[in-house]
Order: C-alpha cells, then sequence, then structure tokens
C-alpha cells in the first residue's frame, strides 16, 4: 500500500502548483534544503520543511532500500504510468524456477517477482538485478517479444543517453563553430530566455560602467518589487545594497545572501539563482541588471 503514497505526493503537488503557482512549494523541496546544507542555519530557518522531509528520507533509506523510490518519489509515479507502454519487459517463466526466491529477495523494488511471469515497467525500474542474481538465468531481458543479451541492453541505454548529453551541451558550441548560428544570435537568445524564465540575467563581462551610485528595479517572489543601488569605482561593480523590497522576507534575505556577493566577484549580472529562492535571486539580479543598464 504504501508504493501509492508517491501517487497522493504527484497529485498534491500537482494541485498546488496549479492553485497557488510554481513558487507555493518554495522552501519545501528536501533537495534544495541538501543542496544548501553548506549553510545550516538558513536551511533550519527558512527550509525547515524541505529539511525535515530530508532527514526522513535518509532515515527512511537506512531501512529501506530505495525508500524514496519506491514510496515518495513524484517522478517515480510519473515514470511508473509511462512505462506501462514500455517496449521493454522482463520475462520468468514460473514453470523454469526453483524455490529460491533469489530475484525477490534481491528486486532494488520489493516486486514479488516469484508470483508473476513477465514485468514490464510500472513499478520495477529495469535495474536488472533479478537477471544477475538467479542461479538458473531464468529471467530475461526482452525487447519487442526479442530476447536481448542484458549488457546489449544496457550498452545502448548508456549509448543513448550519452548522445543526449552530448547534443544538449556541445549542441549550441558546435552549431556555433560550423558557422549555423552567429555567437551573437546564441547570446541574444540566452538574453531574451533569461529575461522571461531562466536562472540568469546575461550581460557582458567586458562592458564598461560609469563610475557613481545608480538604482534599478526588479521582480521577485510572488511579484514584490527589490530595489538595490549599485556602486560603480574605478569602472567596476564595487557595491549593491537593497534600498527597498517587497519579497517575502525568509526567501530574500537567503538570497541577498548570496547574490550581490556573486555579481561582484564575477563583475556580471550572469548569475545563479538561489535554489529555494529563485524568484528572490531573480529579482535582485533584475534589479541590479536595470541599475547596471544607467551606468553604460
Ligand atoms: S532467482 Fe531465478 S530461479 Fe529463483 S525464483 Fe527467481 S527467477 Fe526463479
Ligand atoms: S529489474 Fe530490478 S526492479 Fe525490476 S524486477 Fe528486476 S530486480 Fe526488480
Amino acid at each position: 500500500m504504501l508504493k501509492y503514497v508517491k501517487y497522493v505526493i504527484l497529485f498534491f503537488i500537482l494541485f498546488l502548483t496549479l492553485k497557488g503557482g510554481d513558487t507555493i512549494l518554495n522552501g519545501l523541496s528536501p533537495w534544495d534544503a541538501f543542496a544548501q546544507m553548506g549553510k545550516f542555519s538558513t536551511v533550519i530557518t527558512s527550509m525547515t520543511v524541505g529539511f525535515i522531509l530530508l532527514v526522513l528520507i535518509v532515515v527512511g533509506d537506512i531501512f529501506v532500500e530505495r525508500f524514496f523510490c519506491r514510496y515518495l518519489c513524484p517522478l517515480g509515479a510519473v515514470f511508473s504510468l509511462t512505462s506501462r507502454i514500455s517496449l521493454l519487459k522482463i520475462n520468468k517463466l514460473n514453470d523454469k524456477c526453483g524455490k529460491c526466491r533469489m530475484c525477490t529477495n534481491n528486486c532494488s523494488m520489493g516486486l514479488k517477482l516469484y508470483s508473476m511471469n513477465s514485468i514490464r515497467g510500472g513499478e520495477c525500474i529495469n535495474c536488472l538485478k533479478c537477471v544477475e542474481v538467479c542461479p538458473r538465468k531464468n529471467p530475461c531481458v526482452n525487447i519487442m517479444d526479442k530476447d536481448v543479451n542484458p549488457s546489449m541492453a544496457s550498452s545502448f541505454a548508456i549509448a543513448i543517453f550519452a548522445g543526449i548529453y552530448g547534443l544538449t551541451n556541445f549542441g549550441n558550441s558546435i552549431i556555433t563553430k560550423a558557422g549555423i548560428a552567429s555567437t551573437n544570435s546564441v547570446v541574444s537568445n540566452n538574453v531574451n530566455t533569461a529575461d522571461t524564465s531562466q536562472n540568469s540575467v546575461s550581460t557582458s563581462q567586458n562592458t564598461k560602467y560609469k563610475d557613481g551610485t545608480y538604482t534599478g528595479s526588479g521582480t521577485g517572489f510572488n511579484g514584490g518589487t527589490t530595489k538595490v543601488s549599485v556602486t560603480v569605482n574605478g569602472g567596476k561593480i564595487t557595491d549593491i545594497k537593497t534600498v527597498s523590497t517587497d519579497d517575502t522576507p525568509r526567501f530574500y534575505q537567503y538570497a541577498e545572501s548570496t547574490i550581490p556577493n556573486e555579481i561582484i566577484s564575477s563583475q556580471s549580472s550572469s548569475v545563479d539563482t538561489v535554489s529555494g529562492a529563485t524568484y528572490s535571486s531573480r529579482g535582485i539580479i533584475e534589479a541590479v541588471q536595470n541599475a547596471l543598464d544607467n551606468a553604460k
């Protein structure tokens, strides 16, 4: 029964984000809490729920293999539904079995394999442990009704992942080098994307600014306006101060503890947002960029 908890969590997340927008879960994610563990006191105060969930997951994992995967992962719930139409399945004929139940005892997802003839998707994560441990070599990997060598299936999957990774990470630079798209258009696209939804607002690191103190504003969490002052000295950004903000304090403080320093040290507003305070970070970045536009 516990395996249905992840479907409830998936439904809960979808319901909340549809009703309250994608910021409503800020501070609730255990992974955000994990990513910020270096700032432990901030995690405790700003991400209390996320931290409690993280502790529960770690404790659960000590006692049950893949505790989070089996019972809590909302993405696992989605995959569990979509993988029911998977082309890959594992065949295991019961009448060829002994009474060892080694496959069941070793199944990463705790499936009762001894009572099944075949497993396709659903709760099975295709780890192939059952194939590996069976003394009779009974379970076999089957793709589109053809039994295949498990090593070949794994190599094929690795090749596909490597291909996707290569395409997404190196595709842009290859296209640019090949002259299919100019560097300017790629940069310009980044700027447009950043204005709307990405984690940072791009600006050239080589831009020269006039000395002085400039103010700018940006939109942060829940539409709150953030106003900052940016001091430029010797053509460099030397100080960033908050003038006023309507942002939510716990998220704003979190973003403010990192973003201004990052911008000053990189001399660019192209910095990553702080996980768990994404929108507040964007508000500060946008405000700084706005002020720098006046300094050019
Ligand atoms: S480990 Fe192999 S022989 Fe044993 S129950 Fe599982 S499939 Fe059957
Ligand atoms: S492939 Fe892994 S998760 Fe699927 S049945 Fe076998 S051991 Fe269990």
